[in-house]
């Protein structure tokens, strides 16, 4: 099957609310340009060298998501075009992206990252963390970000079940969030959650964002670099 065929078999399988990000990373920017010809605008990348190698080659109403942990240093060579940042782990991190976004006077929407799996990761907030920094008056003087969400990544099983309760646990966070810290703020309505393996009981849960990869460019070859 051709990136288009999978994109339009994609298109029938995914809910018109949920927005679909199309996960690029390792593919070659050919790939990237099949998918926009067929009509995809959003595309995720997790390592920032590979994003800002992408972007100047590849049409400008792209919508550049950023997957995958993020370290401070690297946040302005992706500042100036990102749209979305989906991996905020810290509050540290959320301050130094308002930084970079407003030296380039822009707005940078972000998501929170949720540590829902049951293995072991150095990334995520957990629901407590993420009060402590929404109650936080130095959050609320932040002016060049903007907090649209929740992403998460469920246990890499067979286990369905155990993916559902975790994605039901991300849908939780989101909604107490919502109900506590972003009650009349319309654009907080992102829950990002669902790959190639599992995206199907994403929808079932309610995410409205899934990020896919192998099942619209096939299977990644990582090179040693
Ligand atoms: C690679 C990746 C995806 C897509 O994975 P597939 O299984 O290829 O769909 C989604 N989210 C994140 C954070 C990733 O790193």
């Amino acid at each position: 099957m051709s990136i288009a065929e999978n994109l339009a078999f994609l298109a029938k399988e995914i809910p018109q609310q949920v927005k679909l990000v199309a996960v690029s990373k390792t593919m070659p920017a050919e790939f990237i340009r099949e998918a926009y010809d067929a009509g995809q605008r959003i595309f995720g990348e997790n390592r920032v060298q590979e994003l800002t190698e992408k972007y100047p080659i590849l049409p400008t109403d792209i919508q550049w998501h950023l997957i995958g942990h993020l370290q401070t240093n690297k946040i302005k060579y992706i500042a100036p075009f990102v749209s979305m940042i989906h991996s905020v782990d810290s509050f540290k991190l959320l301050q130094e992206i308002n930084k970079e976004a407003e030296k380039n006077k822009r707005l940078i929407d972000c998501l929170m990252e949720f540590h829902i799996a049951s293995e072991e990761s150095k990334y995520g907030f957990t629901l407590s963390m993420a009060e402590e920094m929404l109650k936080n008056p130095e959050y609320c003087r932040l002016e060049n970000v903007r907090i649209c969400g929740v992403m998460g990544m469920a246990t890499f099983t067979d286990n369905m079940e155990l993916v559902r309760s975790e994605f039901r646990q991300l849908k939780n966070i989101f909604n107490i969030l919502r109900d506590s810290y972003f009650s009349a703020k319309e654009y907080f309505n992102v829950i990002s959650m669902g790959m190639s393996n599992d995206y199907h009981i994403a929808i079932e849960e309610g995410c409205t964002m899934i990020r896919l990869g192998t099942c619209i460019f096939g299977e990644r070859h990582y090179s040693k670099q």
